[in-house]
């Protein structure tokens, strides 16, 4: 179906609801149809870019040479858990 061009048409803003002429209507990134005094473009802020956080584990992380991995009180209370399962 065809559309008129609507060069002699008026329309209504559709921020302040003033008449206008329908060809001066810009479209805004919300949808709304509003006159060139009202228009605003869309603040970048309302599209905020992805932030990743802060890297602070190493990707093969290993435990210093001389460091025992299993502490002596560890050591003690696993085998305490242990006797007590018995
Ligand atoms: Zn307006």
């Amino acid at each position: 179906m065809p559309y008129a061009v609507g060069k002699h048409a008026i329309a209504l803003c559709d921020r302040c609801g003033f008449q206008v002429p329908y060809l001066s209507l810009k479209e805004e990134w919300n949808g709304n149809r509003v006159c060139k005094e009202c228009y605003e473009p869309k603040h970048p802020q309302l599209e905020p870019k992805g932030k990743r956080g802060d890297a602070e584990a190493l990707r093969h992380a290993r435990p210093a040479p001389d460091e025992d991995p299993v502490s002596a009180a560890d050591a003690a209370a696993y085998q305490a858990y242990l006797d007590s399962r018995q």
